[in-house]
């Protein structure tokens, strides 16, 4: 059974006022525990809706999604949703952190949808913050936080369910450039300590060398540009 994440032959289309539009057309990548990949290419080429269809929020047109070796493409909505909170960590442009829960709540809420919270729980989310630099900060709420430290939070929150895959989409969009080398070295960072296949969407080349595949997206076509 391979592990990680393994996309074969996904084509996803749309139809928009009467016209199919193809968004993807037959992507297939595997991405391997530890593994860090990168995505990047021009606006409309596919990258949003590639990162849907890894992270199950979307149906493929034809194709498989495999986690850990099981097919997820051919889920029922209420295992896919199962599996999203469970296995897989999103990291979005903005944070979208809660703005009433301080940093700590914020990854014990994720916990909560999933069920109970242990206090093992708790220390693992401890951790987790200690690990991006924010065991400080755990009382404090978004609204103290730089922005860096809310993209920190936001990957300590995508890391607590200790999902198998981690999905970042333009994770330094609204950072400044030491702001985003941070962020996504500790991105790379958890990668390798916590086994994480993971795959970034990013505009910005200069964070490419942090990744250890770089793949680009055009005309909904994806192909290896360097490793
Ligand atoms: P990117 O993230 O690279 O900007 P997208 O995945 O958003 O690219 O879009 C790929 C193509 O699919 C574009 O031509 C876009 O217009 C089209 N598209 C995306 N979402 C939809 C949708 N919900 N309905 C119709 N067309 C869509």
């Amino acid at each position: 059974m391979q592990s990680g994440l393994e996309l074969k032959g996904i084509s996803k289309q749309y139809s928009e006022g009467g016209n199919q539009v193809t968004a993807l057309d037959d992507v297939t990548l595997s991405v391997a525990p530890g593994e860090f990949v990168a995505v990047v290419g021009p606006s409309g080429s596919g990258k949003s809706t590639f990162l849907s269809v890894a992270g199950a929020l979307l149906k493929p047109t034809d194709g498989q999604v495999y986690l850990n070796g099981h097919d997820i493409s051919a889920l029922p909505d209420k295992a896919l949703s199962r599996v999203r909170l469970q296995e897989i960590g999103f990291i979005m442009q903005s944070s979208n952190l809660v703005p009433y829960l301080n940093v700590l709540d914020q990854l014990l809420l994720v916990k909560k949808m999933s069920g109970k919270v242990s206090p093992e729980d708790k220390t693992f989310a401890v951790t987790l913050l200690e690990e991006l630099g924010l065991g400080s900060k755990t009382k404090r709420f978004p609204e103290e936080l730089s922005g860096g430290e809310k993209q920190r939070t936001a990957i300590a929150r995508a890391l607590v369910n200790d999902p198998n895959v981690i999905l970042a989409d333009e994770p330094t969009a609204s950072l400044d450039t030491k702001r985003a080398h941070e962020v996504v070295q500790l991105i790379a960072q958890e990668v390798k300590h916590r086994n994480k296949a993971a795959i970034m969407v990013t505009h910005d080349e200069r964070l490419l060398d942090y990744c250890d595949r770089v793949y680009r997206m055009e005309d909904g076509r994806l192909t290896l540009v360097s490793r």
